[in-house]
């Protein structure tokens, strides 16, 4: 009998344009040489070749590229969509390497940076020379970033930072870091390269989600700027949450990719494992799980596609994004634990990718805004209520 690939079962692709698909295409091979033959070594290992990515990522046009311009492709949220979704298939870390760089740092600078701070940044940052880490989170303060204690303050001409952030994607590798703190006006941002004196970033051990993406504390100890460093645009707190909104939408499309290959991989799995003398395919109870698995799949992937097409609309709300990261991470973290159970004891194996994509997106699910803290943006918008703030 033949059988039809998860994302396929409603024809969506019929609704994506040729330069879309194509897209896709090339980075489903990216991922497929580049990825998924090194993947679960880099994950056992705790680290990733962050720079060779970034240079190949860079050659393909990925770093940056929903942006236009200082060497950007300018592609559609769509594209740009498809290619999360595709990295993510591979790794959420190697998904996380794309978003931090082009949605978090490259985007602050795109949109709050001055001129000079764009020719200097940005071509070098989508070449994937020069990588970028993104500051908000710090020790005590995750999902209230107004509280933070990182401070700048003006010394003649000068803005010298000092503080911490903690959980900071790409930092021990960075180059260059967008820094939020505050100051006598409110939160700014800096760009901080990261060889000036008083900064330091090292590794985070011991993490069992995300291995294969570098994680980092940066202290800043009397960070000695010039007048230029700070992000001229950038006015309170609204800048480093729109970064966020921006960045959110990949992670919308990225976690279904994660989703998928895990789907893929149990009903194959199913498909060639037999007990009771019948593919375990072949039971009920199996093909339940995996029905039900491949509508959220369809749904998840209905909603990316639609805000993405909003996004491109320029009609695209903030709330409507929460809507997308809330739904599509939790449920690609429940089809990855039902996954994990078809797979049985192999399900644990690292020689299979569904725990590992099932221990990365814990990871997804609290950054970039916690399922709760999108919970609560969706329940202002239906009450009038702020819950939080
Ligand atoms: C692997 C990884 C990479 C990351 N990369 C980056 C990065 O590149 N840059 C960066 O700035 N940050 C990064 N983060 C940090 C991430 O954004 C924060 O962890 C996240 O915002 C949550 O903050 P927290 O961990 O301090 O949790 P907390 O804010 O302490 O929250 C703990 C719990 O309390 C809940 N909670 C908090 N407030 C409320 C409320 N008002 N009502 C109900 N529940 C609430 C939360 O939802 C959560 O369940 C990363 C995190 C991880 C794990």
């Amino acid at each position: 009998m033949s059988r039809v690939a998860p994302l396929d079962l409603l024809d969506l692709d019929a609704s994506l344009t040729d330069e879309e698909r194509q897209i896709r295409a090339v980075v489903r091979q990216v991922v497929d040489d580049r990825v998924r033959p090194h993947v679960a070594g880099w994950y056992e290992r705790g680290s990733a070749p962050v720079r060779e990515l970034a240079t190949e990522f860079g050659r393909l046009g990925l770093l940056g590229m929903h942006l236009t311009d200082y060497g950007c492709a300018g592609s559609s949220a769509v594209a740009y969509g498809l290619a999360c979704l595709e990295l993510e298939a591979g790794d959420s870390g190697v998904r996380s390497l794309v978003s931090v760089q082009g949605s978090l740092a490259m985007f602050a600078i795109w949109r709050y940076g001055g001129e000079e701070q764009k020719q200097r940044w940005l071509p070098a940052m989508a070449a994937g020379e020069v990588i970028g880490c993104f500051g908000l989170t710090e020790p005590d303060h995750g999902s209230d970033p107004s509280s933070m204690r990182t401070r700048a303050r003006r010394d003649g001409d000068d803005w010298v930072l000092t503080g911490g952030k903690m959980w900071i994607t790409n930092a021990p590798v960075a180059d260059v870091a967008v820094v939020w703190a505050q100051t006598d006006e409110g939160v700014r941002g800096f760009v901080v390269p990261m060889d000036t004196p008083g900064v330091t970033a090292t590794e985070i051990r011991n993490k069992m989600s995300l291995r294969a993406s570098s994680t980092g504390e940066v202290v800043l100890d009397d960070v000695r700027l010039p007048a230029d460093a700070r992000l001229p645009l950038a006015i309170g707190l609204k800048a480093p949450l729109s970064c966020l909104t921006e960045a959110r939408q990949g992670i919308a499309w990225g976690s279904l990719g994660a989703a998928r290959d895990c789907l893929q991989t149990a009903i194959d799995y199913a498909g060639s494992r037999t007990q009771f003398g019948r593919p375990i395919a072949g039971f009920q109870l199996t093909q339940a799980k995996l029905a039900d698995m491949a509508v959220e799949l369809q749904k998840g992937y209905l909603l990316a596609l639609h805000l993405a097409r909003l996004a491109d609309a320029g009609t695209l709300r903030p709330e409507q994004v929460s809507v997308g990261k809330l739904n599509n991470v939790r449920e690609a973290l429940g089809i990855a634990r039902q996954c994990r159970t078809i797979l049985g004891a192999n399900g644990v194996s690292g020689e299979y990718p569904v725990l590992r994509h099932a221990n990365n997106l814990e990871s997804v699910l609290t950054y970039e805004g916690t399922s709760e803290i999108h919970q609560l943006v969706i329940g202002q918008k239906l009450t009038g209520l702020s819950a939080f703030a």
